[in-house]
């Protein structure tokens, strides 16, 4: 799994059209140890002797009250760990039978996001017969993913995604690679993007990573690393951890892709990034919780069925309760009503409220507002400078794709308009 996991909120902003939850049937148990990851150290909020295993009971319990909670057609099963692999292929297959007879009139879909260390053809058989998406961890060409992302032996697990990366294609199971950008892999923007473009790689979503050192709190925990900001209160301490992106840098990662991608790939490649940016620029509500205006929409529930606010909010005050007594709509609007959702929104500084991106970035995740702004004031986002950045810079472009969507035309054009003038035969007649 990866750092600033984005999870999908629904198109709705009101919890009773839809919600979202992220389902971690293994907790945080895992067969490698990236040094980045942030939810190894969970296992510290559980009894030593825990058996991280969804049982039979919180499973079918989860399956009939998520159907039951949604009331659009969709429904959308999201497994992550963890690993969620090491639960083994008849795991899965519990799960697609228990969830037939539930889904009525319903469509129900899976995915599976997963270190792809543990892919074997089965799997992959198995994945491909029930339409999962998978969305595969991969940090790009070996010396970049190798840097962070390690096996318990501190080997890299480069070759081992690759094989499960190849398996995927073979077996054309649609799937996603989700790359985190830390420090280190942000010194280089073009030789990650091309290395995916050279392996086939056509969906992509880049997830910075964000660690502060430990706090008081975490540290009563026996955790390794903070919790979320307090967003109203400066007292925090702000030292990230050394694998954590330095702000600009991140910018800088994604304007250097940026400008290959606008150039060669769209409508070819899909950077998931720039996909939310551009549907900011033409007034949709967001995609991803990170750039929504509010948060509450996407809980997740534990191995045990404890059911939390959020996935990167798994700390004791978050809890909202469990499966197997709790209603999954009741629990989100617990989560609601305590301002767990619009917090983000009415805690945003003077500065990201006047901030000529603030459509597109919508002051980034809670869980790392931790930085005060030049006017002194809480709740700002550690990489904002990154995002201002990169924000800032792409809106010649995304105002471009903008008119060409309006006028019918495909976003691709502007990689002509790059090339020399673009002469657009506007609705209204003008050009
Ligand atoms: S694959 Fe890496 S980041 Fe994901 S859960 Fe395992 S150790 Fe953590
Ligand atoms: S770019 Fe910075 S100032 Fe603007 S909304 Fe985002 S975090 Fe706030
Ligand atoms: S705190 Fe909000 S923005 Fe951050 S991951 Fe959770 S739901 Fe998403």
């Amino acid at each position: 799994m990866t750092n600033e996991q984005t999870h999908p909120v629904p198109d709705s902003s009101i919890v009773p059209q839809g919600l979202h939850v992220v389902a971690k049937p293994v907790g945080p148990l895992c067969n490698l140890n990236c040094e980045y990851c942030f939810y190894l150290e969970k296992k510290a909020l559980f009894a030593p002797d825990e058996r991280y295993s969804m049982s039979d009971e919180v499973l079918r319990a989860f399956i009939i009250n998520y159907i039951s909670s949604q009331p659009t057609p969709v429904v959308e099963f999201v497994w992550q760990g963890g690993e969620p692999t090491l639960l083994g292929i008849d795991f899965f297959k519990k799960i697609i039978e228990l969830q037939k007879p539930f889904a009525g009139t319903k469509t129900v879909t899976n995915s599976l996001q997963t270190n792809g260390t543990l892919l074997t053809d089965k799997w992959c058989e198995f994945l491909k017969m029930h339409n999962f998406m998978v969305g595969i961890s991969l940090d790009g060409p070996k010396e970049i993913h190798d840097r962070y992302r390690l096996d318990r032996k501190g080997a890299g697990s480069f070759d081992l995604v690759m094989c499960g990366l190849k398996l995927l294609q073979k077996h054309e199971v649609e799937y996603n690679v989700l790359a985190c950008v830390a420090r280190e892999t942000a010194h280089k923007p073009l030789d990650v993007y091309l290395f995916f473009k050279s392996q086939g790689v056509e969906f992509i979503q880049f997830s910075p990573v964000v660690e502060r050192l430990p706090d008081s709190s975490s540290t009563e925990l026996g955790l390794r690393l903070a919790g979320p900001a307090s967003l109203k209160e400066k007292k925090e301490d702000t030292e990230v951890t050394p694998w954590s992106v330095i702000p600009e840098e991140y910018g800088d990662f994604l304007i250097a892709i940026y400008e290959e991608w606008v150039r060669n790939d769209v409508g070819k490649i899909f950077v998931m990034n720039f996909e939310w940016a551009l549907n900011a620029w033409i007034g949709n509500p967001s995609p991803v919780c990170v750039h929504a205006k509010q948060c509450g929409h996407s809980l997740v529930i534990e191995h045990n069925g404890d059911v939390f606010a959020c996935d990167h909010c798994v700390y004791p005050q978050y809890k909202l309760g469990n499966i197997t007594v709790d209603n999954l709509r009741d629990m989100a609007e617990k989560s609601l009503q305590s301002g767990f959702g619009v917090i983000k929104e009415t805690a945003l500084p003077g500065w990201c409220r006047e901030c000529d991106v603030l459509a597109a970035c919508q002051g980034g995740c809670p869980k790392h507002r931790f930085v005060t702004t030049y006017h002194d004031e809480p709740g700002l986002h550690y990489l904002c400078e990154g995002y201002k950045k990169f924000f800032l810079h792409i809106r010649k472009y995304l105002r471009v794709m903008a008119t060409l969507l309006e006028n019918g035309l495909p976003a691709s054009r502007v990689m002509d308009a790059i090339k020399g003038p673009l002469v657009i035969r506007l609705k209204n007649g003008d050009q």
